[in-house]
């Protein structure tokens, strides 16, 4: 395809060096999957990227993301949230995403599956894992990820696909891969102790989606690198 557009270059490019690095680490690319995010961009700059061949978004935050499925519900696009979810928000979000990335409390689980059994609903999630036990983000402890996985796992409703992770920012790329390392391990212990598949690892971003596919990766959540800088006062 022959693609005109800046920001449709853009994923190009990106979805070259995803694909590239899977190769060179031995993995299939298309076990590598894109979530283009698109938080703080408007509706004009997704569609722009849709037109380049991109169907898959993220988005950080509730209203934003609510706003440009509406204004966008005429394109075939799957959303994905990425960013932390109180509670509260739960009966406007469950249901109405591919997947949730940020499930990390039996509070907010409960709160989704309680929506869910509403309107006869599923929802896809992963269960978001604070793993250097930064207090001002979202997740789960890690020693109370299999405790909150084996909640969600009994709630009518939730379809729990696999683990998230958000590492400390770091310029270096290398120091993300510890905790890729350490969301492998978990998911597949848990995935042996559960008896359940947790085929999804999310994990890397604009600046280290490399190491996160090296370490395996099934979801990078990649957003500057194909939309630019976030306007003044974004993420
Ligand atoms: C903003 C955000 C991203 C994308 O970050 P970039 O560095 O712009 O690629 C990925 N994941 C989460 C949870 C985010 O909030």
């Amino acid at each position: 395809m022959s693609v005109k557009s800046d920001l449709g270059q853009r994923l190009v490019q990106t979805l070259a060096e995803i694909a590239e690095t899977a190769r060179r680490a031995g993995r299939d690319p298309a076990d590598v999957g894109l979530v283009a995010v698109s938080k703080f961009h408007p509706a004009a700059s997704v569609a722009e990227v849709h037109g380049a061949g991109q169907s898959a978004f993220g988005e950080s935050y509730v209203q934003e993301a609510l706003g440009k499925m509406a204004e966008l519900a005429a394109l075939p696009l799957s959303w994905h949230l990425v960013g932390g979810l109180q509670s509260n928000k739960a009966k406007h979000v469950a249901g109405r995403f591919a997947l949730i990335h940020s499930l990390d409390s039996g509070k907010l689980a409960r709160a989704l599956s309680r929506a869910l059994t509403e309107r006869a609903g599923t929802q896809d999630v992963l269960i978001q894992v604070n793993l250097a036990g930064e207090e001002q983000k979202s997740g789960v402890a890690e020693d109370q990820a299999k405790a909150l996985a084996e909640e969600v796992l009994g709630l009518p409703g939730l379809n729990l696909t696999g683990l998230m992770v958000l590492p400390p920012y770091d310029p270096d790329p290398e120091i993300s891969r510890p905790y890729f390392v350490r969301l492998r391990q978990l998911r597949d212990r848990l995935a042996r102790e559960l008896g359940q598949p947790l085929a999804h690892l999310s994990m890397g971003m604009s600046g280290d989606f490399a190491p996160a596919i090296e370490e395996g990766a099934t979801l990078v959540r990649v957003g500057t690198r194909i939309f630019g800088e976030r306007p003044e006062g974004g993420g």
